[in-house]
């Protein structure tokens, strides 16, 4: 049996078209495009590649994108000043600092800095506090994309076990807790698990974020379940995922690939939160 593809591609253009149709209504209703900061500090290659990207779909999405890029030798006082800025334009909507930030910054003051109204990526403790006790509010692009491609299937979450590779604060922490509150019965695994194929050959959802590729094989998955590839790992001009996509997917009910899967959806859940916050920061007023 060789498993479905979860397209990412396609679902995130259905979320980019959805998102489009909405904030054109914003846009009626409010006489100006929602609106997305994006700060980049220096001339780190891979930033500038992953900026130009999400730029590039603001336009696809009908949101307005603010570039605020700033010099490899910017003070931190000058880069303070930009998001204090940032946070009192009332016409800006979401505010998204690409990391990483030059030695010389404290990323963690920045990042902190955010007003957390704005705060697109979703990393602040209070977002992710409310991702904790189940509150709507915005939550961070690429763990909301992987509940998005799971739910893409039809399957229903509720009740299946679910694993999770990886436990960072930006992936693996909160995809945890958003499958938490979908009722899956979850598990986390990290560098200390022992005996990692026990948990993974039980696992009727399998999340991977561990960022080696193609560490997890077929033969650790279970038939049919759902595989979410989250990894991208650069070999030889070319990318990987976390999982060994041609063994898998003669195991794997569904499977995300890469690239195609979880990175385009990042993108797109970046859209849909600026719309997010845009509204909700209006109906909080
Ligand atoms: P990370 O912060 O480096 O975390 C990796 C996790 O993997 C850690 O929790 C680590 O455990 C665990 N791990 C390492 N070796 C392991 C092993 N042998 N067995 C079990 N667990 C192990 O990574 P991340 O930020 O979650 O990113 C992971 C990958 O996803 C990277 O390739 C990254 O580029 C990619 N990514 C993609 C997107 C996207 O939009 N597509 C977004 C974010 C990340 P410990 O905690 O014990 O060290």
């Amino acid at each position: 049996m060789s498993a479905k593809i979860i397209d990412g591609k396609a679902l995130s253009e259905e979320i980019i078209a959805k998102t489009k149709k909405q904030s054109e209504e914003f846009e009626k209703l409010h006489l100006r495009k929602v609106s997305l900061a994006v700060v980049l500090v220096g001339d780190d290659e891979a930033s500038k590649v992953y900026v130009s990207s999400k730029i590039k779909r603001t336009a696809s999405a009908n949101i307005e994108s603010i570039a605020c890029f700033l010099p490899e030798n910017t003070s931190q006082e000058v880069l303070e000043a930009k998001i204090k800025e940032l946070n009192d334009d009332k016409t800006i909507d979401g505010i998204l600092v690409q990391l990483p930030l030059p030695k010389h910054i404290d990323s963690q003051k920045i990042v902190g800095m955010v007003a957390v109204e704005k705060d697109v990526d979703a990393f602040s403790s209070e977002h992710m506090g409310n991702i904790l006790l189940g509150v709507d509010g915005l939550v961070s692009c690429t763990p909301a994309g992987i509940i998005e491609l799971i739910k893409s299937t039809g399957e229903t979450i509720s009740g299946k076990n679910a694993v999770v590779i990886g436990r960072s604060n930006i992936v693996g922490k909160p995809v945890a807790m958003l499958l938490l509150n979908e009722s899956a019965t979850v598990t986390i695994c990290h560098s200390r698990t022992k005996d990692l194929s026990l948990y993974t050959k039980n696992a009727d959802i399998l999340v991977v974020s561990v960022g080696k590729k193609e560490f997890v094989k077929g033969k650790d998955i279970k038939k049919g379940a759902i595989v979410i590839d989250v990894g991208i790992n650069r070999h030889d001009g070319k990318l990987y995922g976390d999982v060994e996509f041609a063994s898998a997917e003669n195991e794997a009910g569904y499977i995300t690939p890469v690239p195609g899967g979880v990175g385009p959806m990042t993108i797109a859940m970046l859209m849909a939160n600026t719309l997010k916050a845009a509204n909700l920061r209006l109906t909080k007023k």
